[in-house]
């Protein structure tokens, strides 16, 4: 089972999450690509289920209208993408599996924009498997402005 807890690569931006989570899922899009330096791989968290035990070194990016990012400004860390827009999901993170102190367990879950997916690399496996615009439509469902 995966851990309730997580920290950055240097340890000074640090949560603790309510429950363990079972699933994750991963995002294609060129920005996750380029804010990661590589695939996202995140998993869904409620606004009011992660508590920051340290958070002296997190920074926020404002990445679109509706989602900021937030990373560790000491050791550059990408600590979470977070829903910006009103709606019942503002708040929502999709943290970074990387974080936890234990991914074991996790389910592999969903593809989000495949479609913005290089040709030159692939995950082997069945999933729900979404494009951007399918990702656009469920995110304005949500409440969002897109
Ligand atoms: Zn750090
Ligand atoms: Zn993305």
């Amino acid at each position: 089972m995966a851990s309730t807890t997580g920290r950055c690569l240097c340890g000074a931006a640090r949560y603790r999450l309510s429950e363990a989570p079972t699933g994750f899922g991963a995002c294609h899009c060129g920005m996750c690509r380029r804010w990661t330096g590589g695939i996202e791989l995140g998993v869904m968290v409620a606004a009011d289920a992660i508590v920051w035990e340290a958070d002296e070194t997190m920074r926020t990016y404002r990445s679109s209208d509706w989602a900021e990012r937030g990373f560790c400004a000491t050791c550059g860390t990408s600590l979470f993408w977070r829903l910006t827009a009103p709606g019942p999901m503002q708040g929502m993170l999709s943290l970074g599996v990387g974080t936890l102190d234990d991914a074991e367990g996790l389910s592999f879950e969903m593809e989000l924009c495949v479609d913005s997916k290089p040709e030159s690399y692939a995950f082997a496996g069945d999933r729900t498997r979404m494009t951007a615009a399918e990702v656009a439509a469920m995110m304005s469902d949500a409440g969002g402005s897109a």
